[in-house]
């Protein structure tokens, strides 16, 4: 016991010994958090592309809003890593990793609650940001409650948003073209946010879509057939009437 407070004792010692050089971002919400270091635009240049994630974890054991469904380990069910739009195939998750923490669409009680125009995707040890596809920078700068943003245009009424981000490549304007996957930010929670996560928002000719279901085929569900010979003869089906 007092051997392992002695180890904790040096190894907080050791944690306060060593100093990280002064981060870009512009405004943390809480003290609590440290965003990574930031070595400049050159680590942009050498963080690679986005990977593409074949599944998506939702964060909390599913508790966020809007996740949908998911399976035993969390796993979103019919994840697919891009959603097909006029402009092309865009990442769902443009993260470098991180859990589906809260969904698209109205959130909370129905007076209480408000609409959720994207999707949240965290990790509280922040991350690469990535284009979700190519296109031109169309807004780039600290935003109000979305703390350091940046819009894409993707071209045909197609445009992506990145909200909280700890950081941005700098070198990234208004009319700079990006790649697909190109690394443009890390993770962080400026702006109003609670906890460190992405908040991604996708529209499609001026209309907000749901990243994680936007051109996804329908999910079919099935029930057990009825047996006929046990139906009723005299119940007449009626259309009007509301189903159980
Ligand atoms: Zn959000």
């Amino acid at each position: 016991m007092v051997r392992a407070f002695a180890f904790l004792l040096v190894a907080g010692l050791a944690g306060c010994a060593t100093s990280a050089p002064a981060p870009i971002y512009r405004q943390p919400s809480t003290p609590s958090y440290q965003p990574p270091p930031s070595y400049g635009p050159s680590v942009y240049d050498s963080a690679g592309r986005a990977p593409v994630h074949s599944m998506l974890i939702a964060c909390n054991r599913a508790n966020g809003s809007n996740i949908g469904e998911v399976n035993y380990d969390y796993s979103l069910v019919q994840y697919t890593p891009y959603l097909d739009t006029p402009a092309g195939p865009l990442l769902r998750a443009p993260t470098e990793g991180a859990c589906l923490s809260s969904g698209f669409g109205y959130r909370g009680s129905l007076d209480r609650g408000r609409q959720h125009n994207g999707v949240d995707l965290a990790n509280p040890n922040g991350g690469y940001i990535y284009a979700a596809g190519e296109g031109v920078i169309a807004f780039a700068d600290y935003r109000g409650g979305f703390g350091n943003t940046i819009e894409i245009d993707h071209g045909r009424g197609v445009r992506t948003l990145y909200a909280h981000m700890a950081e941005f490549d700098t070198r990234l304007q208004r009319g700079s073209r990006v790649y697909a996957g190109q690394p443009i930010g890390r993770m962080g929670m400026t702006g109003n946010a609670t906890g460190v996560h992405l908040h991604y928002e996708v529209f499609v000719d001026g209309l907000l879509v749901d990243p994680m279901h936007y051109g996804r085929p329908p999910v079919y569900v099935s029930a057990p057939a009825p047996d006929i010979a046990y139906l009723p003869d005299e119940e007449p089906i009626d259309d009007d009437k509301p189903s159980d």
